[in-house]
């Protein structure tokens, strides 16, 4: 349909998500993208039990490509990261493709800041990605089994290892 607005939302998080739940329970004639650089919601504060074994990966992400689908018939993902909006020509754009839009809704999260404390940056860890928490549970294995190793034992509390 030509006067169909196109709607985009850069960003699968717990923002670009919520508004595409909201939208989808009102009756406007649109078509949705959502674009995210992978292809699930990452649930940012379930990662601490993710990191303490309490809970698996796919436990803490969602498939967006699933959930648009569970939505409504109009409301499409694309996996695929955006380098650049232009917002003269209402257009955003990666490597593998340009998308117009009428409305655009930007929901890219954010950046850990870190203040500038000496040693900081080196020592501490960001989880705000996946993979970052990925790092850091391997990190914080590898500093388990050290420990094991140089004690020469395992030590249990409530049938688990510690
Ligand atoms: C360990 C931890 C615990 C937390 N606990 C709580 C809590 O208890 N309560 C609370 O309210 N908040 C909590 N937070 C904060 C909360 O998780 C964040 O505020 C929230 O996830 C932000 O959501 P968002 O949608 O703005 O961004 P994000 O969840 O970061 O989502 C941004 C999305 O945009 C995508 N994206 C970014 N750039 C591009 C691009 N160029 N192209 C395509 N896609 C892109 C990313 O892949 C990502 O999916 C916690 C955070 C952490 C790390």
């Amino acid at each position: 349909m030509a006067d169909m607005k196109k709607v985009v939302v850069i960003g699968g998080g717990y923002a670009g998500v919520s508004f595409i739940r909201q939208f989808s329970k009102f009756d406007v004639d649109a078509e949705v993208y959502l674009i995210d650089q992978n292809p699930y919601q990452y649930l940012q504060p379930e990662v601490y039990s993710f990191i303490a074994n309490e809970s698996i990966i796919s436990d803490i992400i969602i498939d967006l490509s699933t959930l648009c689908k569970g939505l409504r018939k109009n409301i499409h993902f694309f996996k695929e990261k955006v380098e650049y909006i232009d917002p003269e020509r209402n257009e955003i754009y990666g490597d593998r493709f340009s998308l117009k839009y009428d409305y655009l809704i930007v929901s890219a999260g954010s950046r850990t800041f870190f203040p500038p404390i000496e040693g900081l940056r080196e020592h501490a860890s960001g989880v705000k990605t996946l993979d970052r928490s990925l790092d850091f549970k391997q990190k914080f294995e590898r500093k388990i089994l050290q420990k094991i190793k140089e004690e020469g034992k395992v030590l249990y509390s409530e049938g688990k290892s510690v």
